[in-house]
């Protein structure tokens, strides 16, 4: 049976606000707002929510790119907001993240070996043989040639820049990859066979996904249990097909609504939310949904919502289901 890899709890990330003519910290953005959630091995947890929903501040957060501020989260045994910087270093070929535009994440004038090459070194492969070996049997794996090695980034169209990233992330056999937007600045085509590629790397590599995406097409092709989030908070998680046929939170039903369904004897009723998302740095009180909430109650204004399990590994935050 499958085990935690990844336990997150309660984890925060908040922004200083700085003004004023000393530059002092006048507020804060709760960018993440006290999440919690488990990843199994071999798992795809997809993440989706509109821009600025702080998921990908979660993903920087989980692999410390940015610093929590408050929170645990543990991977396999340790709690890596605690290690020293050194230890977070020898973990990280444990932990990779893949970003949404290869292209700036792609080092312009290096060779694609010399970027594949990179992360080997660092994690100590001395020998330049052994190393250019091992760039081009990830250029193989993901279906990329050995002739690519010696090309530079610009040459490739933007799905071949993605595999570049794939195999960089690759390169020292890591167990979890946070994959932010990965597919969002290609084309449809060439989405589903990147998407496809992802899938036979996990079963083939044993690998482990966090997959943030807004796209809801996306996730429910890759996922195997989705997230959904709203101003910093986690507001429902379950298994892929729970989400997508009987979504319980008021956001996730709004958000699929505006999916169109692809079958047409499918008649579905559009939610619109009303208003906009409101302002992470002053977040209603109560539910951060209910200024937007066509079900909103007057409890809703005054209590948090706590995100409990409401049926068997659904969880949802809304007092509809206290
Ligand atoms: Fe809507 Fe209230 Fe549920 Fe929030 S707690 S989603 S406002 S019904």
């Amino acid at each position: 049976m499958a085990k935690p890899l990844l336990e997150v709890s309660g984890l925060k990330k908040h922004f200083d606000i700085k003004g004023g003519v000393l530059g002092r910290t006048i507020g804060k953005v709760k960018a993440v707002n006290d999440i919690s959630f488990t990843v199994m091995e071999g798992e795809i947890l997809g993440i989706v929510g509109e821009s600025g929903c702080g998921k990908s501040t979660t993903g920087k957060a989980i692999l410390r790119l940015i610093e929590p501020t408050e929170g645990t989260v543990k991977f396999e045994d340790h709690d890596i907001t605690k290690l020293s910087d050194e230890e977070m270093r020898k973990l990280r070929r444990d932990m990779q993240m893949i970003f949404q535009d290869p292209y700036a994440s792609l080092n312009p004038r290096h060779t694609v070996e010399k970027i594949i090459s990179e992360p080997l070194l660092v994690h100590g492969l001395k020998s330049d043989e052994k190393r250019k070996e091992r760039v081009h049997e990830l250029l193989e794996v993901v279906g990329l040639s050995s002739y690519h090695a010696y090309r530079y980034p610009h040459q490739f169209s933007g799905g071949q820049r993605q595999r570049i990233g794939i195999a960089r992330a690759l390169a020292n056999n890591p167990k979890l990859i946070i994959c932010d937007e990965p597919v969002s600045a290609l084309d449809v085509s060439v989405q589903s066979q990147i998407l496809n590629l992802m899938n036979e790397l996990r079963d083939n590599f044993n690998l482990t996904y966090i997959f943030i995406a807004h796209d809801l097409s996306v996730v429910k092709h890759i996922s195997d249990r989705v997230g959904v989030m709203y101003l910093g908070n986690l507001v429902e998680l379950t298994d892929k097909e729970k989400l997508y046929e009987d979504p319980k939170h008021p956001y996730t039903q709004a958000l699929l609504s505006a999916v169109p369904s692809l079958d047409p004897d499918i008649k579905k009723e559009r939610i619109i939310l009303e208003g906009d998302v409101p302002n992470p740095a002053n977040p209603p009180k109560g539910c951060v949904f209910h200024t937007r909430c066509p079900k909103a109650m007057d409890i809703c204004k005054i209590e948090k919502p706590v995100f409990a399990e409401v049926e068997d590994h659904h969880f949802v935050a809304c007092h509809l289901y206290d």
